[in-house]
């Protein structure tokens, strides 16, 4: 989702009923504050997170929220729907206001999902050059060869998108479990690339996103915000 951003000088004579000419002089007296430090620019870009003040009065100061969720099956990864109850239905009451989610899962995948309403902290996670690993455990209904295995490292060309997907790590942790860790989220990938081999996912559960896992004391269904660390730790480099 793309954060809506907008142009100092323009942002500055809505809030303040001036025209867009007499914004500079105000820059040059140095009474514009924007996050907290003197703003010279009129051209500087503010989005509805950035911090700004004129004279010392804050005209604009929102606070962004970051959730993690245990995702049920059964639930879909949307906002509304005319048939499934969605996420957002699991939230309590008093949440956030215009939450979206990062990196759906499919109806029948559960495990960890992230809600926000930060389109800046959303896009950095699901645009294609993030690399941002998401574990998944998977559960097949029929064993896994070697072959599998290379050619999931290898990627796999989907004629669909036209383009071949990027390595995928996949460990087994029995004949008939695994540990897959993606770099990307195309549609249904998971499935389309054991499908590529016939063999059928029986179940899909995310465990973590980067750095981030899904809380052990969760619930399903259940969710929590994410502090400070985490929401940072998302993009720490080992997750590269
Ligand atoms: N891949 C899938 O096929 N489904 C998911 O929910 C996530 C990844």
């Amino acid at each position: 989702m793309k954060p809506k951003r907008s142009r100092l000088d323009r942002f500055l004579s809505s809030h303040l009923s001036i025209k867009r000419k007499d914004v500079r002089l105000l820059l040059a007296q140095g009474r514009v504050k924007v996050d907290h430090r003197c703003a010279n620019d009129i051209q500087q870009l503010v989005d509805e997170y950035t911090h700004v003040q004129f004279d010392g009065q804050v005209l604009q100061d929102k606070t962004p929220s970051y959730i993690q969720m245990y995702k049920p099956q059964g639930v879909v990864s949307a906002t509304k729907d005319p048939k499934h109850r969605t996420v957002i239905d699991l939230l309590p009451a008093e949440h956030p206001d215009n939450l979206h989610i990062v990196g759906r899962l499919d109806l029948n995948s559960t495990g960890l999902l992230l809600l926000t309403n930060d389109g800046r902290w959303s896009r950095r996670i699901s645009e294609p050059g993030s690399h941002i690993k998401k574990r998944y455990l998977v559960t097949l209904d029929n064993p896994v060869s070697q072959v599998v295995i290379d050619v999931f490292a290898e990627g796999i060309y989907f004629s669909f998108e036209d383009i071949t997907t990027r390595p995928v790590s996949l460990s087994l942790l029995d004949s008939h479990t695994a540990e897959v860790i993606l770099q990307e989220g195309r549609y249904h990938q998971i499935k389309r690339m054991f499908g590529h081999f016939q063999i059928k996912v029986l179940s899909l559960h995310r465990t973590a996103v980067g750095n981030l896992l899904l809380d052990c004391d969760l619930a399903e269904g259940q969710s929590r915000h994410l502090t400070a660390l985490e929401v940072a730790s998302i993009f720490d480099r080992d997750n590269k």
